[in-house]
């Protein structure tokens, strides 16, 4: 896995020192450039080693939507009512081993977020998108992002839209805020050096001390780290090896993996050589996403049993991941002439089987046992016309009987639709982002953020969007303080 390319050395062995700084940081995404601007204003000299010619990461891939909530400034300006203890309750219930601690502070500090996301230069609108879409494709800020509306967390939150993305026509919000950050960064005095790829931490009478970097595969030299150093390299999505190891199903090529050339999971492997420990290797945000248009949310998923398997307006990656787990990671979208429509926009990237005049004839066609398409049809259109949905609790607004012939079947089957997916696993973490040991102790002098650290986003059938970026950018600053503090 680390094919020996990363790993600790002792500072007897490391090579010329040529650098030094109080804070040494892996990696200028999201979560570096915050840590460093934090560290920064509370008075270190701040140095950013990025592999790349330029910040960015994946976060400048990213639509750069954030989850925020607890009634931030745009939340207020287009009428919405949120509370923390909503926003707390509903991720508790969506991550699979909540730590109740990191997620009250990022709900209770959400709003206090925001703002200094503004104070530091990243815009945005006061406005929301109010269908129900993968993203907005105009600067529009506010959007439903998770699952909020969904049984069972409607029941026990109430339900508010917290994906705030940066005001940014489309998909390039990531790429804005980057922008804006990596400019104040400058403003401030944070040191940046480019080309740098880290491949060891330093380490002396047990406390991690600096790294060492190599510039276009030659050695460079030693980087000291007064206070410490913090790994933000993001993501392993780019590693087959350690997908091999931890998330196979992400080989399968069925799935479109994103990530950038530098997604080696080069953190999680410093961090491990350390003796940090990874948490939630399996996790992966996958997803297909099926709407808009909307009206497809009314038709029903179906496995190759002919039964169903989700709520149909679950958040695209929820139904998505599902989806993957039914037999031969197959399912179909079923609508009728009421609710199908054509040349869906590219987000539906479900392929269209055929048009059927029964239901007899494409359950035939779709290979599903005989009576059971028709069995499920049945029973959906009888409790849809009374608005109800017994078996998965889809909202009453989705509910309408498919009755109407011709019916179509759209493949939701992974090497059908279009699946994208990156990991979400990384290293444990302390609120603080300092990289814990097996034995409950922590790695003195390291420190972990972003999505090389795991803190709240674990998997896809929680995931709300925004819930990455957020946390990157949260944790990401509430390490840099923590290491200047020095406690
Ligand atoms: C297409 C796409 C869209 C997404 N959209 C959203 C969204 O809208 N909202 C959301 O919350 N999440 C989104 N995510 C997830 C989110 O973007 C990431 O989890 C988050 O941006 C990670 O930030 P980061 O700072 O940890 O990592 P990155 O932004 O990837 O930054 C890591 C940096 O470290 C550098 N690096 C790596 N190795 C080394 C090394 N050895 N030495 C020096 N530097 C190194 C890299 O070059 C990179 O610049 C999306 C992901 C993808 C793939």
């Amino acid at each position: 896995m680390a094919s020996g390319e990363y790993g600790v050395i002792e500072a007897a062995e490391a090579p010329p020192t040529v650098d030094e700084a109080d804070v040494v940081i892996v990696g200028l995404g999201c979560a570096g450039v915050c840590a460093a601007i934090e560290a920064r204003e509370a008075g270190a000299d701040v140095l950013v080693l990025e592999r790349a010619s330029g910040g960015g990461g994946v976060t400048a891939m990213a639509a750069g939507h954030l989850y925020l909530g607890g009634g931030t400034r745009v939340q207020k300006a287009v009428g919405v009512e949120d509370s923390v203890e909503d926003m707390v309750t509903y991720l508790m219930m969506n991550t699979p081993e909540p730590d109740e601690a990191k997620i009250r502070a990022y709900c209770e500090q959400s709003v206090a977020h925001f703002d200094w996301l503004v104070a530091h230069g990243v815009p945005f609108n006061d406005t929301m998108y109010k269908g129900k879409h993968v993203m907005q494709m105009t600067d529009e800020c506010l959007i439903w992002s998770g699952n909020e509306e969904v049984w069972p967390f409607r029941d026990e939150a109430k339900p508010a839209p917290r994906g705030h993305k940066v005001a940014q026509v489309g998909e390039g919000g990531g790429a804005k805020m980057m922008e804006c950050l990596i400019a104040k960064a400058q403003q401030l005095g944070v040191r940046i050096v480019t080309d740098a790829q880290v491949h060891h931490l330093i380490r002396e009478n047990g406390r991690i001390v600096g790294v060492s970097y190599r510039v276009f595969g030659k050695e460079k030299g030693a980087v000291r780290a007064r206070k410490g150093v913090m790994l933000a390299t993001g993501q392993f999505t780019q590693n087959e090896e350690m997908l091999k190891k931890y998330l196979p199903e992400l080989l399968n090529p069925g799935y479109t993996r994103q990530f950038t050339p530098n997604d080696d999971g080069a953190g999680h492997q410093l961090g491990l050589a350390a003796g940090g420990v990874l948490k939630h290797m399996d996790g992966a945000l996958v997803t297909a996403a099926f709407y808009p248009p909307e009206s497809h949310i009314k038709g029903i998923l179906v496995n190759k049993l002919g039964q169903r398997y989700c709520a149909e307006d679950s958040y695209h990656s929820r139904s998505s991941l599902f989806t993957t787990k039914q037999p031969g990671r197959q399912g179909w979208l079923i609508l009728d002439e009421k609710t199908y429509q054509p040349d869906p926009p590219s987000w539906g990237a479900y392929p269209l089987v055929d048009a059927f005049e029964s239901v007899e004839e494409m359950e035939k066609a779709l290979g599903m046992p005989e009576g059971s398409l028709q069995e499920t049809l049945r029973r959906y259109n009888e409790n849809a016309a009374k608005g109800e949905d017994p078996d998965f609790h889809k909202g009453k607004k989705w509910l309408q009987p498919l009755d109407t012939a011709p019916y179509a079947a759209l493949d939701a089957s992974v090497g059908a639709a279009t699946y994208m997916a990156f990991t979400l696993g990384g290293l444990d973490v302390t609120i603080d982002g300092q990289v814990r040991t097996a034995d409950g102790g922590v790695v003195p002098g390291l420190y972990a953020i972003g999505a090389c650290a795991s803190n709240i986003a674990q998997d896809g059938t929680g995931y709300s969007s925004g819930t990455c970026i957020g946390e990157s950018t949260f944790f990401g600053r509430r390490a840099g303080r923590h290491v200047v503090a020095g406690k």
